[in-house]
């Protein structure tokens, strides 16, 4: 089965207002003839409409960087499926590490955002990864399974069919140390065979898995041509639209 590639970018809490539009346009028109790969980039929320109207009818899509799983109601500080999907996002990271390390964001508050991002209309890229330590100890695998159980729970294949998966060791994240092909490699087939196991062969095949931490214009093409890897989730390398380009022509 083919999968599109997608690769997107995550601009966290860089760039104000006018930074975003001037970034954003310029990526929109390096990227104006790329067929078959889907782009997405994540700025800020309150840069959100700005960078929506200046993507406008480009094939560059907007993401945001978490959400909240209510609709709507006394929730001070937070922002909806609903509220991203009006202001131009299709896509939704969810459960960042940088989200569960500095916010305390648990596997049920992600599983629950996953299954807001669904209901809203938004493609969940749900984020697992394991740390350095956890890596030293041997708990790779298991703290992955269960990022993945936990985030899950409940769901059943046809709910999942957008589902996202991005693969972020937390050790390689801003960090400048990327996993080595075979790492990826191994931790990707583990995934889906996860996912195979968890809601069958179909959703297994189609899923898209992205490897995150510090892909960079000379690293991406390696790991892209590793059979279950179909995409990259990028930090820094994806804030300046000229190095952005040329990870999104990995193949070139
Ligand atoms: C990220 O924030 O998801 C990320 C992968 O960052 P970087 O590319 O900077 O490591």
């Amino acid at each position: 089965m083919s999968r599109t590639p997608l690769i997107a970018g995550n601009w966290k809490m860089f760039k104000t207002g006018p930074e975003a539009v001037a970034a954003a346009t310029s990526l929109a028109g390096l990227a104006s003839d790329v067929a078959d790969t889907d782009i997405m980039i994540a700025p800020a929320f309150l840069s959100l409409p700005l960078v929506s109207e200046a993507v406008a009818g480009s094939n560059v899509k907007l993401g945001v960087q978490n959400l909240f799983y209510e609709n709507e109601g006394a929730y001070t500080g937070e922002v909806s499926a609903a509220m991203v999907k009006a202001a131009g996002a299709d896509y939704a990271i969810i459960g960042h590490s940088e989200r569960r390390q500095y916010f305390g964001e648990t596997d049920d508050a992600v599983c629950r955002k996953v299954k807001a991002s669904i209901d809203g209309g938004i493609i969940p890229i749900l984020c697992i990864g394991e740390t350095e330590v956890q890596r030293e100890d041997g708990k790779t695998f298991s703290v992955l399974d269960k990022q993945i159980s936990n985030g899950l729970n409940n769901f059943c294949s046809r709910d999942l069919s957008s589902l996202v998966i991005a693969y972020e060791p937390v050790w390689a994240i801003g960090t400048g140390k990327t996993a080595t092909p075979d790492q990826v490699a191994e931790i990707h087939g583990n995934i889906r065979s996860l996912i195979n196991k968890l809601f069958g062969n179909e959703l297994a095949m189609s899923i898209r898995i992205l490897y995150g931490g510090s892909v960079k214009p000379d690293n991406v093409s390696e790991l892209m041509s590793l059979g279950d890897v179909d995409g990259a989730l990028v930090g820094g390398a994806s804030l300046d639209a000229e190095t952005f380009i040329q990870i999104i022509r990995y193949d070139k």
